[in-house]
């Protein structure tokens, strides 16, 4: 039966008739690898600045050491985020241990390259971590499939991956590994996991481009409704995909990326900016956003600290309270009810 709340189809992943590989709803093609060797050579467009430079702390991302008590005793009626860094947050809730993205490596790529390097340490030393039931990877890319971390994390957690992702997960630890593709829904470990469409693409070498798929989360645990974004750009389908969440339930709290977007020839597809991010938190009318993707690592051309700035300036430009979409520090925690 078709209902008002069943999942829209324009929604459904679609893939390339001859080659198989994954694509972005509207056919939006990531940057090709020569438009990233142009940007890499200075020799696109000059950008003008999100944010006045002036206006924008320098230095590192703030940085609060790990409330231990609240992490190992977190409230039983509330769901406790805390950030780690980049898109690495454990979640605590309905009794689970959470990990989206986990990365607690030093450097986001193959090899330590100087430059992306880790600007803050991870938010939890990996030791202080609780028992991880439950671990959620949205795509390839380096920055957030860190197979250093996913070996450290080993066997005992489920892995929940986006559709193509389970070989190469269950090469790296032979864990318990489930994967979907948009608008399927999984049950594992005593939560309800949805992958929801992101407009980015997927590689970890020069081949294998789009052969696995990229998503958002929808996790569903003791009646809360958590949405963690993965990596995106901005794209049309927000707002179907909003009207779904909302007729669906809603969203308690929703885990954005705000950072790495400039310059914009390049990063539109695939990173959207700390202002789009507002859009997507009223298009899927979260109750509360927290920011992640900025402070860890440096991949585009926008100042580290930049990215709250131009929230902040967004969020009081179209009225929303400040609360509504929170940055918190790294190690810091936070209980939403
Ligand atoms: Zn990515
Ligand atoms: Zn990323």
């Amino acid at each position: 039966m078709h209902t008002a709340s069943s999942y829209p189809s324009t929604l459904r992943v679609q893939r390339d008739l001859k080659t198989g590989r994954y694509q972005n709803i509207g056919g939006v093609k990531p940057p090709e690898p020569t438009q990233i060797l142009k940007w890499g050579l200075r020799l696109g467009p000059k950008e003008q600045p999100a944010v006045e430079r002036s206006r924008v702390p320098a230095g590192a991302a703030p940085v609060v050491a790990p409330d231990l008590a609240r992490i190992t005793a977190p409230l039983a009626d509330a769901m406790q985020f805390t950030w780690v860094g980049h898109a690495t947050w454990l979640i605590q809730v309905g009794g689970l241990n959470i990990l989206t993205d986990p990365i607690w490596s030093k450097y986001c790529s193959p090899v330590p390259w100087p430059m992306l390097r880790r600007r803050t340490p991870p938010g939890i030393p990996f030791g202080e971590l609780p028992r991880i039931d439950l671990v959620l990877l949205s795509h390839s890319h380096y920055d957030h499939c860190d197979v250093p971390t996913l070996r450290r994390l080993g066997v005992e957690p489920f892995y929940v991956v986006p559709a193509g992702l389970t070989q190469f997960v269950e090469r790296v630890n032979a864990g318990r590994t489930h994967e979907a593709e948009w608008g399927e829904t999984l049950a594992v470990a005593g939560a309800k996991l949805t992958a929801l469409p992101a407009l980015h693409f997927s590689a970890r070498t020069g081949k294998d481009r789009n052969q696995t798929l990229w998503c958002g989360w929808l996790l569903e645990v003791a009646g809360k409704r958590i949405y963690f974004a993965g990596d995106t750009g901005m794209a049309p389908f927000f707002g179907e995909l909003g009207a779904w969440l909302r007729a669906t339930g809603g969203v308690d709290v929703a885990l954005l990326p705000i950072g790495a977007y400039q310059p914009r020839w390049v990063m539109t597809p695939v990173h959207c900016t700390a202002a789009d991010a507002v859009e997507i938190h009223q298009l899927i009318g979260a109750r509360q956003s927290l920011a992640m993707h900025w402070g860890a690592f440096v991949l585009t051309e926008e100042p580290l600290r930049e990215p709250p700035v131009l929230l902040a300036d967004t969020l009081a430009a179209r009225g929303v309270p400040p609360e509504q979409f929170r940055t918190l520090a790294v190690g810091e925690t936070v209980a939403v009810r």
